[in-house]
């Protein structure tokens, strides 16, 4: 997908990730079962790059489930909140994505608001902001665990419930958006040790990204079942079909995203839950974040970047996962690719008998 996107994003830095590093050699590392690339750039993109962000998305994902789990053992109250923008298919991303961002901030700085959560000992927030299509057009939400002092009562749960909808939809209705249907528009969720909300909300920070929930979305496309299309379904409908106009879409969205954190921490609550982390940017995490496995070859620059133009960097992994460099070798030739790029094995691997002559 992210070869696709190079030809069509507006995005500079993606169509540069997954390039080598100026004119060094790219390494093949082997953990496991799996191979994978050392000394490429990255874009750092959660939101358009379908490689970083899936590797960003995964990590916040488990960052969060760890700083959770550390709020709720250390007795605080945890509740899950999602807020929506009513919405009709011919809105513009701009205006839905931008109602909601302002309407979140004018209600947090609403007094009733900031009583309710003093009330409740408000510590912070963990937000993150997600965009899906469906036939009523562009969907932007929010999914936010917010931190409190002290489990959350039912006399606070009731007045945060209240506040948040009341402020964020007076918000919606003074700005010219259609007013929220009451009850669905925000809904809270208070998590505890053995409900399942904390769970929901991880999952779908990962479906956001392209992984094994993005493969079940288009799974239902397939199938032609109605529901709501992640932004890499789109940019994938679009790289099979061609279709100018879900590439427009497409470059709405990216216009719209840039810049845009996808999931962060408000100020100090990082340090309060997980104090002994360093904090790492998207741009960290999207970067080679594990040391793990070993170096077993290394395709020349020169060959990596033949590899990048016809599309095949996914390929090489796959033929060395399933059958080594001797399926690797057989690829290269079949693309009529010079294989003396190719250096290695640098050690023994796996089981296949390699041919260490290879380069
Ligand atoms: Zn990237």
């Amino acid at each position: 997908m992210r070869f696709g996107l190079r030809g069509v994003t507006t995005n500079r830095w993606l169509r540069e990730c997954g390039l080598p590093l100026g004119v060094s050699d790219v390494a093949l590392i082997q953990n496991g079962d799996h191979h994978r690339y050392s000394g490429l750039s990255t874009c750092g993109s959660g939101w358009v790059c379908p490689v970083c962000s899936a590797k960003i998305r995964f990590r916040r994902a488990d960052e969060i489930s760890r700083a959770i789990a550390r709020a709720i053992e250390a007795g605080f109250g945890a509740v899950f909140v999602t807020r929506t923008i009513p919405h009709t298919a011919e809105d513009e991303l701009r205006t839905t994505l931008g109602g909601l961002t302002e309407g979140r901030a004018w209600a947090s700085s609403q007094k009733m608001v900031k009583m309710a959560r003093a009330e409740a000992g408000f510590l912070g927030c963990i937000t993150a902001k997600e965009i899906t299509r469906g036939n009523n057009g562009w969907h932007p939400h929010t999914h936010d665990v917010e931190v409190f002092r002290e489990p959350v009562t039912p006399t606070a749960y009731g007045k945060l419930s209240t506040e948040y909808f009341d402020k964020l939809n007076a918000f919606y209705v003074r700005n010219g958006h259609k007013p929220m249907a009451k009850g669905i528009g925000v809904k809270l969720d208070i998590i505890t040790r053995d409900s399942d909300a904390l769970g929901r909300y991880l999952v779908k920070l990962q479906e956001t990204g392209v992984g094994l929930g993005n493969e079940m979305a288009r799974g239902d496309l397939k199938k032609g079942r109605k529901g709501s299309l992640m932004p890499f379904d789109i940019a994938a409908y679009f790289l099979r079909t061609r279709d100018a106009d879900v590439l427009k879409l497409w470059h709405e969205y990216e216009r719209e995203t840039k810049g845009k954190s996808v999931i962060r921490f408000s100020k100090g609550l990082r340090a309060e839950l997980l104090p002994d982390e360093p904090e790492a940017s998207d741009a960290d995490l999207a970067a080679d974040g594990d040391d793990a496995g070993v170096e077993v070859g290394r395709l020349a620059n020169w060959l990596y970047r033949r590899v990048v133009a016809i599309g095949l960097e996914a390929a090489v992994l796959r033929s060395l996962d399933t059958g080594g460099f001797g399926a690797l070798t057989e690829l290269l030739t079949a693309y009529h690719l010079d294989t003396t790029g190719l250096h290695g094995p640098t050690r023994e691997i796996g089981s296949a008998g390699v041919d260490n002559s290879v380069g």
